[in-house]
């Protein structure tokens, strides 16, 4: 599948079109952006989050070990320095630990000794227990601070009051011995439910800017563009026109006559293969009487006042879907879709009678001005519109032969 087909538009070189084009494919970007940007900027103000509890439960923690050493090393005689808490000393660490936490929304502490027990929680139950399998417990005891963000259902706090949908920072935080090497870790939750909002604002705003600033620059841009491909479009139909009109007479030259008459020719074609309504289609070639001697007796420009006046009227007595243009230098064709060869002499009666009735002014001079005119219609040995035109072009010199100012017919 290519882009047009995607876009489901044929583009070619239709400056709207291109337009349209334009403005989906904006859209589209810019809806594209604003969602990525959005979940970047969520990511990166949580990120800051994460990061700034994690300082903190790293602080807090080392605090934690200098002031509670006396409780948390146990130093049995020639063995290596352990994490542990027995009998009365856990309910004088739990009581320091408490009070000294208390200011700073921690949820939860577990402290883990290098077995990977818990040797203090402040969630009583969960001491003795052992977790084997937890990787990020592993990544501490080796030495790694580890933080995440995770969102709780239920969470109690300190206080043991019940926090529900909240979103933590849980921290594992090593603890080095006196000789540096790691003997536990701690488990720090704090909760940061309180940077939600803002977290959510931030990535709202920053969103918001970004998406203003792209779409005031595309509205400008689309308006410059808008503007020249205005322009463009009206140079296009221009020279659409010129290319189509005869520039003397105003009506449709030569190509573009036997153009709509091509599409008139194959229109009826087709119906009739289809064997629809058959339909005819009338053709009266039209040529000036004694052209040459309005040069000769008036002058060139006195014969262009005239053709343009001829065809002024023979566009005043045809329909509007008929087709008219100038074939020749002062011969015209009028085709008639839909039109009897009968109708066709009707049609032809009336363009006579509308050149002769009135003197055409030209150069000062009054001039009575004749056409004859060759009728046809299309007929279903035609094979292609030439033979039309060459059946209408065969009645009209007849009509000269037969002593001009009349229309004569061929049937096709
Ligand atoms: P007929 O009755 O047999 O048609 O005689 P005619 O004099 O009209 O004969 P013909 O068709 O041979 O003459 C056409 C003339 O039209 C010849 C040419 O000089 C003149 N003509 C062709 N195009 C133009 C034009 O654009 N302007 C002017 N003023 N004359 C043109
Ligand atoms: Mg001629
Ligand atoms: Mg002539």
């Amino acid at each position: 599948m290519n882009l047009n087909e995607l876009f489901n538009i044929k583009v070619g070189y239709d400056p709207s079109r291109l337009m349209n084009l334009l403005v989906r494919t904006a859209v589209i970007s810019i809806v594209i952006v604003i969602v990525m940007s959005g979940y970047g900027f969520y990511r990166l103000f949580s990120g800051f989050v994460i990061k700034n509890a994690e300082n903190n439960s790293v602080q807090l923690c080392n605090l934690l070990i200098d002031q509670q050493k006396k409780y948390l090393f146990v130093a049995a005689p020639g063995k290596a320095l352990e994490l542990g808490l027995h009998g009365t000393e856990m309910f004088a660490f739990d009581f320091s630990v408490r009070d000294y936490l208390y200011p700073f929304s921690i949820i939860k502490v577990k402290i883990y000794n290098a077995a990977k027990r818990i040797v203090y929680s402040t969630d009583p139950i969960l001491i003795g227990q052992v977790d084997e399998k937890n990787q990020r417990l592993n990544n501490a005891l080796a030495g790694k601070v580890d933080a995440k963000m995770v969102t709780k259902d239920k969470a109690v706090d300190l206080a043991d009051e019940e926090l529900r949908n909240v979103d933590v920072v849980e921290t594992y935080v090593p603890i080095l011995g006196p000789d540096k090497k790691v003997i536990g870790s701690f488990e720090i939750y704090i909760n940061i439910t309180g940077y939600r909002e803002q977290i959510r604002e931030g990535a709202i705003m920053m969103t918001s800017l970004l998406a203003t600033v792209m779409i005031a620059a595309f509205g400008f841009s689309y308006l410059l563009i808008r503007g020249g491909a205005g322009q463009l479009k009206e140079a296009q139909i221009k020279l659409e026109t010129m290319a189509a009109t005869d520039v003397l007479t105003a009506i449709a030259n030569r190509g573009h006559l036997l153009l709509r008459g091509e599409e008139e020719f194959e229109r009826i074609r087709r119906n009739r293969l289809k064997s629809q309504r058959p339909e005819d289609m009338g053709c009266i070639m039209i040529d000036i009487d004694h052209f040459k001697k309005v040069n000769d007796a008036c002058g060139h420009l006195a014969g262009d006042e005239v053709l343009k006046e001829v065809a002024r009227r023979l566009s005043m007595s045809i329909r509007p879907y008929d087709v008219i243009g100038r074939y020749g230098g002062e011969e015209f064709v009028v085709m008639l879709p839909d039109t009897s060869v009968e109708q066709c002499l009707v049609v032809a009666a009336r363009i006579r009678e509308t050149v002769r009735a009135e003197a055409i002014e030209a150069e000062g001079n009054k001039l009575f001005i004749t056409v004859s005119l060759g009728v046809t219609g299309s007929s279903e040995t035609d094979t292609c519109l030439n033979d039309v035109l060459k059946r209408a072009d065969a009645a009209m010199y007849q009509a000269k032969a037969d002593g001009r100012d009349r229309a004569v017919q061929i049937l096709g």
